[in-house]
């Protein structure tokens, strides 16, 4: 069959049609015609079959769709019953396929050849069972000495139920994932704030939101999810705000884009916060219900209790609750009973004395001080006074005067019905923009107190909890700090810490983990802190360690600070010639930069080749009315000589014996993975999988194992499904409906109210132990106690950067910051033949007008110097970026040789990485904080954004990225990576297409 056209292309968009499938085109100069009317010979579809899975080319989890024949992928598409998603693929999502194909999959266990050094790449490839059997043998011989010695760290990987739950067996506290590089900040304020966070945590109510402010988001977190609901507030006319330095992606569609300058964000909202207050704009009722701003707090500075909550006395008749001052009775009471009446602003005299203050008065003291002024704050952030003043009165407005109710009757956490659901439809966002400076954790807090000033917290068009969030304020569980050979950690490696005790630290204060994650140094490190391991460890600071343990995580690359140097690192050896970090194993499914420098690697899979879960112990895939989990299923088997890290963890702790994965007998209780899965219970009739329990798989969330439970996925297509009835929908956090579900399925430890703690108590704790004034653990090193007593405030503060305080801001003028590109996630696609052709090279973009003042032309090339360092790229000048800004894309370079590339691949020769720039540790003074990491100092976030430079043009002659690293070996047995890697069609399909079909979409 063949379609004889002939067109004119700029003709196509207006051609007609008429019954006989020949076209003509009124007025054009040449007329169109198309003969054939029959319909293109798709392709057999026969030997094809449909597989439902859950996509992993960024962390959005959006529901898949995927053709399979003779074990080959045919093609992806995205699955329309899929809450995430919706049948929308991204480019990413669309180029797995090539992901499947790519090259630089690793085939074999390899093992670093004798006498060989890191980082030349020689390996010998071994069976997996010589590779299991001397990881058993090394891991086995850490757990019955110093379990501490084996540091297991992973990166975006999505089962951190598991591996941290392998790692608690193990009975090391030196684990964590890669969150204190990445979003911890974000995470760890929303969850100190309100029990739930923006992004995995929580959505803006797209559906009812009418003005949407965006704070300094990555568009490759929040991708397909953040693009429906952009859609949605379109559609509907809702006003969009994005404040970010530059204007890309989501910010180009944005009605207002507000060009701030990096790591100022927390000075514009608390700015806000300031207009809010002066004009009375804040929602007193949602204040007193669902916040503890009416709570008492004691005002006696310099003394012991100061800014603690007043409890009253047992010789008073008061327990252990927090009191607020009730205007009815005129008498202290306790603040979490119901009907009471508490007064929001006010000074009091407790009976002994002790002068007290309401959380509220504190913060109208603060706020309203001229520091938080639109003018005091313009000169800060370089958003001007007047556009601070009038978007704190838009979303007023909004939130007040187009106010929104939903009459559906619901019980609050008293029992108490209630007729309808108030909304206040003002939403926002932010992720890793905002995240990753060394403010971050406050400027999250910030923003979370102009949302709830504005009583926009998890009600129709606000900011809405996804479950199982909300959790109670932080969520209950401690950080592990107790080790004993060959015994499981009482406590997961990771938690929430509330007062000093919490800390991991020994009897004089020192870290015991070897990120020193709850250390004095970073004492609410949630996520730990992965960018400092190599580093403390090579120093052997605080101790030296035996095994380092990666899965996906590239630190020999993108998912370091200080690349060059820590390469070094991974290569330096003691005066014996042993390796400081004596044995590096890592576990991924391609030859990225880490690998030359491991000594056993163990291949993964890929995404479309295994089973996992997306658990409902994690973040799951949650919307905000449905809970929701899912799995990937394999849609195709390895044709190479690998194993999950699922599959190798669930194997390891049962010939390790960890007491949960073994039988009385000490014998491995499980088959594998799937087993696994199916039978574990973290307490009765609670898994890692919600969906399909009970016996026959008819109950949900919690119910005894089900041995179809995969099975039962895998007919729904991959995901679980509950929505929530219209009265659990909304202000969950008081709603007894919603908190009875939760308690029932185990998110939450009771149906207590949440309260909302604008007022941290447990911030005022380290603060007062910075101030000498704490019965429990206190520090010793001066620059410890300053920091807890200026950056542990319980209320919301914005202190400038820590990177900007220690240097000269007039020698590094720019700010430097990196962004995720849409189309690429962390170092994973820069390999991919179809999302290379997006982009190959990454520039250093830097704004049009301060690029002439400075005499940098266009596509010229640069040095760029930091404190740390330096480097040379190639400049590209917009419009779209704060003067004082400059940026780039942080997943295009790579090294020559590794991920299947060629030795002189564009992202090796003219990509760069911005991290050479970046220091672990804060700029060198020659004084006691030069060891002192480059993070927040209350949560360890890896400060990457704070980054200044200086740039100069480089001379004549000097082209091409600096530094350059020598190419990397490929993998033993590796076939050379084909010079244009293609994917094409069958040869029985005949893509030419009759016009007819095409106009009429085939329906003819
Ligand atoms: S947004 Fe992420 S998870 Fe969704 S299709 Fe794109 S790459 Fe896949």
């Amino acid at each position: 069959m063949t379609s004889q056209a002939t067109l004119k292309q700029n003709d196509m968009n207006q051609a007609a049609t008429d019954q006989t499938g020949v076209f003509a085109k009124e007025g054009a100069d040449e007329t169109v015609q198309i003969c054939d009317s029959s319909l293109p010979q798709f392709e057999d579809r026969d030997n094809q079959e449909t597989k439902y899975t859950t996509c992993y080319m960024c962390a959005c989890r959006c529901g898949i769709k995927v053709t399979v024949e003779d074990n080959k992928v045919r093609f992806i598409q995205g699955n329309p019953n899929h809450p995430v998603n919706k049948g929308v693929l991204c480019a990413k999502g669309n180029s797995g396929i090539m992901k499947q194909y790519s090259p630089a999959k690793l085939s074999s266990p390899l093992l670093r050849k004798p006498g060989t050094e890191r980082g030349a790449g020689e390996f010998e490839e071994i069976s997996w069972e010589r590779a299991l059997d001397m990881l058993e043998k090394r891991l086995a011989r850490i757990r019955a000495t110093d379990p501490k010695q084996l540091a297991y760290f992973t990166g975006r990987d999505q089962m951190q139920a598991l591996t941290g739950m392998w790692a608690s067996q193990f009975g090391t506290i030196n684990w964590a994932a890669h969150g204190g590089f990445c979003s911890v900040n974000m995470a760890a304020g929303g969850l100190y704030t309100m029990g739930h966070a923006f992004w995995e945590f929580g959505d803006p109510d797209w559906e009812n939101t009418k003005y949407f402010m965006m704070w300094g988001v990555a568009e490759d977190h929040a991708s397909n999810p953040i693009k429906l609901g952009l859609k949605r507030l379109k559609e509907r006319g809702a006003k969009f705000v994005a404040i970010n330095p530059v204007r890309t992606g989501y910010q180009a569609i944005a009605d207002e884009w507000v060009a701030i300058r990096p790591g100022t964000d927390g000075i514009l909202a608390l700015s806000m916060v300031h207009v809010l207050l002066k004009n009375q704009l804040v929602d007193e009722e949602f204040l007193i219900r669902y916040t503890n701003s009416a709570q008492l707090v004691v005002n006696t500075p310099g003394q012991k209790g100061d800014g603690l909550f007043y409890r009253g006395s047992l010789a008073e008749g008061k327990g252990e609750q927090p009191q607020v001052w009730d205007l009815v009775k005129e008498a202290y009471v306790d603040a979490n009973l119901p009907d009471i009446n508490p007064a929001l602003f006010g000074e009091y005299t407790a009976p002994d004395g002790t002068p007290l203050r309401t959380a509220m008065s504190i913060m109208l003291d603060k706020y309203l001080d001229e520091q938080y002024s639109p003018e005091v704050a313009a000169k800060e952030c370089g958003v001007a006074a007047e556009d601070i003043e009038r978007m704190a009165l838009e979303m007023a407005h909004v939130a007040f005067k187009e106010s929104i109710t939903i009459d559906v009757e619901w019980t609050d956490w008293a029992g108490r019905k209630q007729d309808k659901f108030i909304g206040r439809p003002v939403s926002m966002h932010a992720m890793r923009g905002v995240s990753a400076h060394s403010n971050g954790f406050q400027t999250c807090r910030a923003i979370h107190l102009l949302q709830v000033l504005l009583g926009t917290i998890d009600c129709p068009g606000g900011h809405l909890a996804k479950p199982p969030f909300p959790k109670h304020v932080p969520p209950g569980i401690k950080p592990a700090k107790e080790m004993a050979p060959n015994t499981p950690l009482k406590s997961p490696p990771l938690g929430f810490p509330t007062s000093p005790e919490d800390l991991v630290i020994d009897a004089e204060g020192n870290p015991l983990r070897i990120d020193k994650a709850y250390s004095w140094d970073a004492p609410i490190s949630c996520h730990g802190l992965m960018h400092m391991v190599i580093s403390n460890a090579v120093k052997g600071d605080p101790y030296k360690i035996d095994t380092l343990m990666l899965f996906m995580a590239n630190m020999a690359w993108n998912s370091s600070m200080n690349t060059a140097q820590t390469l070094d690192m991974l290569c330096a050896k003691e005066d014996d010639g042993e390796y400081k970090i004596p044995f590096i194993v890592c576990s991924d499914a391609f030859n990225s930069e880490m690998v030359a420098y491991s000594d056993l690697v163990l291949p993964d899979t890929t995404y479309l080749e295994r089973y996992d879960t997306i658990s409902m112990l994690d973040r799951p895939i949650s919307e905000p009315d449905a809970a929701c989990d899912a799995v990937r299923i394999p849609v195709i088997q390895p044709d190479r000589d690998v194993l999950s890290w699922q599959e190798v963890m669930v194997e390891m702790a049962g010939r390790l014996g960890f007491p949960a994965f073994t039988n009385p007998e000490g014998k491995p209780k499980y088959k594998g993975y799937k087993d696994f899965i199916i039978n574990f219970e973290k307490e009765p009739g609670i898994g890692f999988l919600a969906g399909y329990r009970g016996k026959d798989g008819e109950k949900s969330l919690r119910g005894e194992p089900n041995p179809r439970q995969w099975e039962a996925y895998e007919e729904n297509e991959g995901f679980f499904e509950q929505r929530l009835k219209p009265n659990q929908r909304y202000m969950r956090h008081a709603n007894l409906d919603y908190l009875t579900l939760a308690k029932e399925a185990s998110w939450v430890g009771s149906t207590n109210q949440i309260v909302i703690e604008l007022y941290s108590e447990k911030l005022q704790t380290f603060r007062l132990a910075g101030q000498g004034l704490y019965d429990g653990p206190m520090p010793t090193e001066e620059h410890h106690k300053e920091r807890l007593v200026k950056y542990f405030d319980p209320l919301p503060i914005y202190y400038m950067p820590l990177e900007e305080q220690r240097i000269d801001r007039d020698e590094y003028p720019y700010h430097a910051v990196n962004q995720r590109p849409m189309f690429m996630y962390h170092s994973w696609d820069s390999q991919n033949a179809w999302l290379r052709q997006i982009m190959s090279q990454n520039y250093l973009y830097m704004n049009r007008v301060a690029a002439e003042r400075d005499g940098i032309e266009d596509l010229s090339w640069v040095w760029v110097e930091s404190h740390n360092g330096k480097i040379r790229t190639q400049v590209k000048l917009m419009e779209g970026t704060n003067e004082q800004t400059v940026w780039t894309w942080n997943a295009i370079a790579k090294r020559g040789g590794a991920w299947g590339l060629s030795d002189d691949a564009n992202e090796a020769s003219d990509g760069f990485l911005m991290n050479h720039l970046i220091s672990e540790l804060l700029p060198q003074k020659g004084d006691k904080i030069d060891r002192v990491t480059n993070s927040d100092p209350v949560t360890g976030q890896a400060a990457w954004y704070d980054l200044r430079v200086k740039i100069t043009p480089a001379a004549p002659g000097e082209t091409g990225s600096w530094p350059s690293f020598a190419a990397l070996k490929p993998q033993p047995n590796a076939k050379p990576s084909p010079d244009m890697l293609s994917y094409s069609s069958h040869k029985n399909v005949n893509l030419v297409r009759s016009m007819s079909d095409i106009l009429t979409r085939g329906e003819k």
